[in-house]
């Protein structure tokens, strides 16, 4: 899943940033409202982190700007504590959540893990495909009750492939939803980690999970 984080205050945004890496995320960070509502429009994030007070366009206009270009990912904002009219207001433009600052990192994880659920059934934070089984808030797969050692990275794509499964997901859909925007498309890092999982997933060539659709991209079937 990849985050665009919008704050100003670069130490709060690089925090945040590699926090969110660590988790497996990929997160792009932004430092004022006109570029935020740029890269979001040009981008397929899956949320934005926005952040009220920011310079140029506040984080209330870059919301509803981007509601009224057809933005439909989450957006959560960051406010000020003494700011009730902040919320209200971003709540108003489109906003699907909001939390205040100073804020406990675990608080803004569970936030954007509640905010990602988009069906019922993720609802347990856990997600399934075969014998596959995802614990998102733990960070822990298991294949078969049998925990898998798996990266940061792996884990998100994993991770992807689980929230896609039965569909192909090209290279540049995983590009975009699992590494951020410096990614360097030229380079076969994303064969490399499909085959890092493979190994980890398919212990007999007989039990195939990780499909090649030839000339597209990726199916995982379970
Ligand atoms: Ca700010």
């Amino acid at each position: 899943m990849r985050v665009l984080i919008a704050e100003d205050e670069k130490k709060i945004a690089d925090f945040i940033k590699r926090g969110l890496k660590e988790e497996g995320y990929a997160a792009d960070t932004v430092h004022n409202g006109n570029e935020a509502l740029v890269l979001a429009e040009e981008n397929p994030y899956d949320l934005l982190l926005l952040d009220v007070m920011l310079p140029g366009l506040d984080g209330v206009t870059v919301c509803s700007r981007l509601r009224a270009s057809g933005f439909t990912a989450p957006i959560l904002m960051l406010t000020a504590k003494d700011r009730v009219e902040d919320k209200v207001k971003g709540l108003d433009a489109g906003a699907n959540d909001y939390l205040t600052k100073p804020f406990a990192f675990e608080e803004l994880l569970a936030r954007i893990r509640a905010l990602l659920r988009t069906k019922p059934a993720e609802a347990a934070a856990l997600l399934t495909a075969g014998d596959i089984e995802l614990d998102l808030p733990a960070h822990k797969a298991r294949l078969a009750g049998k925990a898998l050692d798996l990266s940061a990275k792996e884990f998100s794509l994993l991770e992807y492939l689980v929230r896609n499964k039965g569909k192909t997901v090209t290279r540049t859909m995983i590009a975009e939803h699992v590494w951020d925007i410096n990614f360097d498309t030229g380079t076969n890092v994303i064969d490399v980690y499909i085959n890092y999982l493979r190994r980890k997933l398919e212990k007999s060539p007989a039990k195939k999970i990780i499909h090649t659709v030839r000339g597209k991209g990726y199916l995982l079937k379970s």
